[in-house]
């Protein structure tokens, strides 16, 4: 069984991220895709919000499964008994830190390899952070996530978070 894990913050889901979980769902028999529980980050949306956000848009994948996870990608990936870390890469900008990752994640577990996928063009600006941004002020964010995770994320500003 080749198993692969799609490590993120998910904060929220965009359809870039939908974009590649779908494409390297169909590289391994199964793929999990994992919130990562980061302390040095404050996401606008709890891993309980998140982890239900992505059941939603992953529903009808079969093959793909969502778990959250508080540690490193790599002991993920081994728990999970991964032959691959699947990665987005979306421009030059992205590259030096994926680098940085996949060795250092080399360094602790030679055996599960790195695997980068090339973002889909019109997703290739396109960042969970950035749709925060445009959703604050009201913007339309409507090309880059789902109308569930717009309404969410319009929720959350008109609640005064941030
Ligand atoms: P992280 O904090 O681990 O970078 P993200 O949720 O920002 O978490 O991203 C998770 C993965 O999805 C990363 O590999 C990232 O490069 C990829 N990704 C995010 N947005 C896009 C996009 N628009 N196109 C392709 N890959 C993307």
């Amino acid at each position: 069984m080749r198993i692969g894990v799609c490590p993120g913050t998910f904060d929220p889901i965009t359809y870039g991220h939908l974009d590649i979980i779908k494409r390297a769902s169909r590289l391994f028999d199964h793929l999990y895709v994992a919130i990562l529980v980061n302390p040095h980050k404050t996401p606008l949306f709890s891993v309980e919000e998140r982890r239900i956000m992505l059941e939603a848009e992953l529903r009808g994948l079969d093959r793909v499964s969502v778990e959250t996870f508080r540690g490193l990608s790599i002991e993920y990936a081994k728990q999970k008994n991964a032959i691959a870390i699947v990665r987005g890469l979306r421009a030059v900008t992205d590259f030096e830190f994926e680098f940085k990752l996949a060795a250092m994640n080399r360094n602790l577990e030679g055996s599960i390899e790195t695997v980068f996928m090339m973002t889909s063009s019109e997703y290739s600006f396109l960042s969970s952070s950035a749709v925060k941004e445009v959703a604050e002020f009201g913007g339309n964010v409507s090309k880059w996530v789902s109308p569930s995770v717009a309404a969410l994320l319009s929720d959350k500003f008109k609640n005064g978070e941030r």
